[in-house]
């Protein structure tokens, strides 16, 4: 929307000592600048800026980057808000661009909008403060609620008039449109006679990040009247209530201090908190939260904590669309306030550290508390607990985080016991979520890239001129890589034998990185080898399997077989029907005699052990059968090479090399028991 002349020319201007100086007190210290850091506690400065590179860099919290990075990172405005902040400063004109009429006109009532609700907030407030009306029913009633008037002044709360159009009029009269005024939502219009619509109202003012008014929302003072106790504005271009939370403006420094975000229901818990110095509150307006308010939290913090009253409808609110914070990262809390108190009253009548104490004692974890509340739900019906139990297992697997393994484990533990199940079960059922959805994704990502990489192929092929068995022998090593970085994630970390372990063989064993196709696979090896070698405490299959590189994710899941599902293909290997039992009964009726005389033991035990470790046999042949698939593939080429022109050199060195080739191939073959194949 701005556009690239104004930014070249906000570019030239900046300077980044200066921007970052905004906020920080900045040393000079040789060819940079040192102070305190803005984004962690610290007493002595480890935050430097470069003038010279453009640069801020924290040592102690990692945080680094360029103006419009600091910008957006503290003040958290998005990019164009950031250059806009950035324009104001250097005094640069903002040029926009627009793509069409239509967009240019919805920029033009967002600001109309935005001009509209400021002059109303301040009328409105003026009327609460200055006029006698509003002093007697509007200010009385804050104060009877125990508001003191800074607060009031903080918030910007108002009131509307009795009279039916009192602002109505002071509207028209400042030449406010008409048609925007009805948008708003502030003048109404009644059998075609404009009116006020907050009339004797409360009113609160809604601030976007910048403080700028949104909307507003209007509590009625009258009891007993069938009127809703409060009106909201309308959704229109500014006012989108699923992006809203009410007092994020206000609360966002309190809330990056504490980190922690407390949220709840109403206006006035936010206000009455505020003003007890609780600060880091905000509000959803009653409803589920939406993933886009969530998504504001996260902009401050990962510690959401959600305080309701202690009513079932607030407390099924609640817990809709919490697994979406999950899938944010959020670690969420939740705090019931005691019976028939909401955070408004219970603060006014405990004060604020006792109030604070009761969050901190009270937090329930959110995904036990659901469970405890649908199992009271499910009571002794079976088909419903068995519901509960699908539920949780769904709601565990998305807590998608490599770092938040531990407490997926814990969770599944925790969840086994309350619901009396299995670990094992409910592990299984986590997995197939996770699976599930893995899955969804990579049929996605493969679908494109199937596309994309034919297109490569038949472009080599093209160029090549290789016959389809060549072209197929070629290109399609896929099998073979894949087994051996599953036998990887899968045995990687047992003992191969006493002196190393299975990744050790594979890793020593394997043919050359550079033999190896598949682009999924190679990233997978290296980062098996990176974590093997500084932390190989942590390289167990989950380390993949919610490894923040979705690819390799992807491809962990979809190589592994899941905790309590057997392989099926390494089961049918040592079962008792094609495996040593088998072999008992396949002998002659002499031999099978002998086996089983009382002096034989050993040799029938011999037959007897079904259980024996086959994963070194199982990874052997992962590794040969990659080898031999890249050998015969070195031998395709070397023979096409061979087809060519050469000197008498070159040839000779490229029959030594077949020559060599085969005897590794017929080497290999024998070891691994006349294997075929193609
Ligand atoms: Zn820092």
């Amino acid at each position: 929307m701005i556009s690239q002349n104004t930014i070249q020319q906000i570019l030239a201007r900046i300077d980044i000592v200066d921007v970052v100086g905004t906020f920080v007190k900045l040393k000079k210290r040789g060819s940079s600048y040192l102070g305190l850091c803005p984004f962690h506690n610290e007493k002595t400065p480890s935050f430097t800026v470069s003038p010279s590179k453009e640069l801020y860099k924290c040592f102690g919290c990692g945080k680094s980057g360029n103006s419009i990075s600091f910008i957006m990172e503290h003040e958290k405005y998005s990019y164009v808000d950031a250059l806009k902040w950035l324009a104001n400063k250097y005094g640069v004109e903002i040029e926009e661009t627009f793509q069409s009429d239509e967009q240019r006109q919805q920029v033009q009532v967002s600001e109309s909008l935005y001009i509209i609700n400021a002059f109303a907030q301040q009328y409105f407030s003026k009327t609460l403060l200055e006029t006698e009306e509003g002093q007697d029913v509007g200010l009385s009633y804050l104060k009877q609620r125990g508001f003191r008037e800074e607060i009031i002044k903080k918030f910007q709360l108002g009131y509307s008039p009795e009279q039916r159009d009192a602002f109505t009029k002071e509207a028209i009269a400042k030449q406010y449109n008409t048609e925007l005024l009805l948008k708003t939502g502030l003048v109404a219009n009644r059998n075609d006679q404009l009116m006020d619509n907050y009339r004797g109202r409360i009113i609160f003012p809604i601030h976007n990040h910048s403080g700028k008014v949104l909307g507003f929302g209007a509590r009625i003072l009258k009891t007993n009247d069938k009127a809703p106790k409060y009106i909201n504005t309308p959704e229109n271009e500014i006012y989108v209530k699923s992006k809203i939370l009410y007092g994020s403006y206000f609360a966002r420094q309190s809330i990056d201090k504490a980190d922690e975000c407390l949220l709840v229901e109403g206006y006035t818990d936010v206000v009455s908190l505020a003003q007890a110095g609780i600060e880091n509150v905000v509000a959803s307006g009653g409803t589920s939260l939406t993933p886009d308010q969530l998504r504001l939290v996260k902009k401050y913090t990962n510690n959401l904590t959600i305080i309701y009253d202690g009513d079932a409808a607030g407390v099924k609110a609640a817990l809709r669309g919490l697994d979406l914070a999950l899938e944010e990262g959020l670690n969420v809390k939740l705090v019931l306030i005691p019976d028939k108190e909401d955070p408004d009253s219970y603060v006014n009548k405990v004060g604020a550290t006792a109030f604070r104490d009761f969050i901190q004692k009270n937090k329930k974890d959110f995904i036990l508390f659901q469970l405890e509340v649908a199992l009271k739900d499910a009571g002794t019906d079976s088909v419903k607990k068995s519901e509960v139990v699908n539920k949780m297992a769904e709601t565990i697997s998305k807590i998608n985080k490599v770092e938040d393994f531990t407490k997926q484990q814990d969770y599944i533990k925790q969840c086994a016991q309350i619901l009396k199940i299995e670990e094992g079960g409910m592990h299984a059922l986590v997995n197939k979520f996770i699976r599930d959805r893995i899955t969804t994704q990579e049929r996605k990502q493969t679908a494109d890239d199937a596309k994309q990489q034919q297109e490569e192929n038949l472009k080599q092929a093209e160029a090549t001129n290789y016959d389809d068995a060549t072209f197929n022998l070629l290109f399609k090593d896929e099998l073979q890589e894949r087994e051996v970085a599953r036998v990887l994630l899968e045995y990687g970390i047992k003992k191969w034998d006493d002196t190393k372990l299975v990744a050790e063989y594979v890793l020593e064993e394997m043919v050359d990185e550079s033999l190896l196709d598949n682009a999924d696979v190679i990233r997978l090896i290296a980062v098996f080898k990176e974590a093997l070698e500084n932390n190989p405490e942590t390289v167990n299959r989950n380390f993949f399997i919610y490894h923040p590189d979705t690819r390799l994710s992807a491809l962990a899941v979809s190589l592994l077989n899941f905790p309590y599902e057997e392989s099926t293909r390494w089961r049918t290997g040592a079962s008792q029907s094609s495996g040593f039992q088998k072999k008992l009964f396949e002998q002659s009726y002499e031999d099978f005699i002998k086996t089983l005389a009382p002096d034989n033991e050993t040799s029938l035990l011999k037959f007897l052990k079904i259980d024996e470790d086959k994963t070194n046999e199982g990874v052997e042949s992962a590794v040969n059968y990659l080898k031999l698939r890249k050998i015969k593939r070195m031998l395709l080429e070397n023979q096409i090479d061979l087809e060519k022109e050469h000197t008498p050199e070159e040839f000779t060195m490229l029959n030594q090399t077949h020559d060599h080739l085969k005897k590794m191939e017929m080497e290999l073959t024998k070891k691994m028991g006349a294997v075929i194949i193609r």
